[in-house]
């Protein structure tokens, strides 16, 4: 199965909104899905982006387990979501740490809203709804700001909270 390479913050495909995947044709994103999964669990990622191998689709996924970049996190099954779009349920913004396979090296502190509901649709076209809190609804939350073209970079508030992952283990 092919791993494809992420695109890294620069490219301007990152900065670009993604276009609505036609559910009538879902079938045709068979191989984007397959290698979207492929290289997110190749790349350790806790989750993955169409953009972020070049795909301007609106398609993410996410899913934990045993996953050396977040070795504590718990594990979450697998799941794949296209058009997705999600309900704030409790605003209370909670503060974390977050990477990116698009901006490897580096984590900061962003907030995010503590639980969301999210729809759309899964990959047999299904409807797909979920409630998500905590770690996951951080996750989703990342993952649709890439099919608007943004980068956790941008949502920083604090430079502080800005540090190579290197670093985070002396001075965090
Ligand atoms: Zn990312």
């Amino acid at each position: 199965m092919p791993i494809i390479s992420v695109l890294k913050m620069g490219n301007p495909l990152l900065f670009t909104k993604a276009n609505n995947v036609d559910i009538i044709k879902i079938k045709s994103l068979k191989n984007t899905i397959s290698n979207m999964l492929d290289t997110m669990q190749h790349f350790n990622g806790v989750g993955i982006s169409a953009p972020q191998i070049g795909i301007n689709q609106r398609i993410i996924m996410y899913g934990i387990d045993n996953n050396p970049r977040y070795p504590n996190a718990k594990p979450i099954p697998l799941n794949i979501i296209i058009n997705p779009v999600f309900k704030v349920i409790d605003d209370n913004s909670i503060l974390d740490w977050e990477g990116c396979l698009s901006v490897p090296g580096l984590r900061a502190k962003i907030a995010r809203f503590q639980k969301i509901l999210c729809s759309g649709f899964d990959e047999h076209g299904k409807s797909f709804k979920k409630i998500a809190d905590n770690f996951e609804a951080r996750i989703i939350q990342h993952e649709c700001d890439h099919l608007d073209g943004i980068l956790f970079p941008s949502r920083i508030e604090n430079f502080k909270h800005f540090s190579f992952e290197s670093e985070l283990k002396n001075y965090f």
